[in-house]
Formats: C-alpha cells, sequence, structure tokens
C-alpha cells in the first residue's frame, strides 16, 4: 500500500528520491490510531483528535520538496500534530526543531515519536511567532494555514534560508515559498492551493 502511494505521489509531480524513500520507509500507519489504519496510505489529510490533522502525504512531500534540505540543516517545524513531518524531515539528516500549540497533541506526539527512533526538539507553545530562542534557522515550515505571512518568522531565517507557508483563509491558502536573499532582501514565489487547519496564536487567527 505504501508503494502505491508513493506511486501516486509521483504522479501527482513529486521528484525529490530522497523524500519518496524517506516515504517509502518510515509507516504511515504507526500515527494512525488502530481503528484507522485502512486509511494510512490514501493520498489524504485525516483527523488526528484535538480537531487537528495529520496532512496529506502529497503535501508533506511537496512542502519538504520546496525545502531543499541539505543534511545537518536546522529546520523549524510550526504544528507538530503527529510528528509524521518531522520524522521525513529527521529521515532527510535535518536538525528538527518542532512546536505545537495543542498540549494534548504536544505530550502525545513527544511521548510518542521517540519510539519510532525519531527525537527532534519539541517545544510547546505558539509557534506562530516561531521559536526566536533558537533562532536563525536554514528552512521554517509552517503545517496549518496562516492568514498572513508573519515577518517574525522571516526575521528567524538565516541568509539563504527558507520559509514554507501556506497563507490564505480559513477554507484555502496559496502555499508560498520565501527565501533570505539578505538580510533586507527577500524572493517569493507562489504555488498551488492547499487546504490546512488554520494557525492559531497571536499571528494566526488568535
Ligand atoms: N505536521 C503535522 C503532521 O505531520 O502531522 C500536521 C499538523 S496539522 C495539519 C497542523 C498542526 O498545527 C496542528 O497540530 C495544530 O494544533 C498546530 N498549530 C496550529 N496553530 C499553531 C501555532 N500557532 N503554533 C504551533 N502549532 C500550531
Amino acid at each position: 500500500m505504501r508503494k502505491l502511494l508513493i506511486k501516486e505521489i509521483v504522479a501527482k509531480g513529486i521528484k525529490d528520491r530522497r523524500i519518496l524513500d524517506a516515504m517509502m520507509k518510515l509507516p504511515r500507519h504507526f500515527f494512525f490510531d488502530d481503528i484507522f489504519v485502512s486509511h494510512a496510505y490514501e493520498d489524504k489529510a485525516f483527523p488526528i483528535g484535538q480537531g487537528q490533522t495529520i496532512s496529506q502525504p502529497y503535501t508533506v512531500a511537496f512542502q519538504t520538496e520546496l525545502l531543499e534540505i541539505q543534511p545537518g540543516d536546522k529546520i523549524l517545524e510550526i504544528g507538530t500534530g503527529s510528528g509524521y513531518q518531522a520524522a521525513i524531515l529527521m529521515e532527510l539528516g535535518a536538525d528538527v526543531y518542532t512546536i505545537e500549540y495543542n498540549e494534548v497533541l504536544y505530550k502525545k506526539t513527544k511521548s510518542f515519536l521517540p519510539n519510532l527512533g525519531y527525537r527532534p526538539k519539541f517545544f510547546h507553545g505558539d509557534g506562530s511567532k516561531g521559536l526566536p530562542q533558537h533562532a536563525p534557522y536554514d528552512g521554517i515550515i509552517v503545517t496549518a494555514g496562516a492568514p498572513t505571512l508573519p515577518q517574525d518568522l522571516v526575521k528567524q531565517l538565516k541568509v539563504g534560508g527558507k520559509l514554507i507557508i501556506p497563507v490564505g483563509n480559513d477554507k484555502t491558502q496559496v502555499m508560498y515559498r520565501l527565501k533570505k536573499i539578505d538580510e533586507n532582501k527577500i524572493s517569493k514565489k507562489a504555488f498551488n492551493n492547499f487546504s490546512f487547519v488554520p494557525l492559531r496564536g497571536e499571528k494566526g487567527w488568535k
């Protein structure tokens, strides 16, 4: 089933072999409650409790591809959720900092993910302002839909760093990649539309 899912993602345009290999290796059904495992290899987002979702596999692959990760890159993920995206980033050799707003999910994933051998640095709090105490980052990936582009996140990038963020309303968002060219110059590129749960917090939907 995992092989078929990877085929589907390739057909949708994902090319980076390292990401496909990571997704082939990581059992997505481990991130599902037992009664829902039959849904684990559908290319769909799925509820993980607390009104939140594990992102669609294609979306995980798409956002990860935009990050262009090199081994050792320091990456901030905003929206830990199930921990699946964090594990994929770690498979690519990233040094992962991940922050989750919902305390129940934070505690659940912090105790579960290390059992699979993935130990990102977990944080609980409002990631709409980033995680300034550990900045700067080579990449920041936001896995919830933001109402605007939070300037705090741009500030926390290294020169050459990238911010991948869906921005829009509560139903549809455009995926953006921002690159910090130098301290005062940013390039911005828009990609396809996606549909994420809302980014909460001070710079989110409150
Ligand atoms: N990356 C996750 C995964 O692999 O399962 C998908 C996460 S889900 C689509 C989005 C997550 O963002 C939810 O768990 C939600 O609680 C979290 N979130 C929303 N607003 C946040 C904020 N301001 N700071 C940190 N996490 C936030």
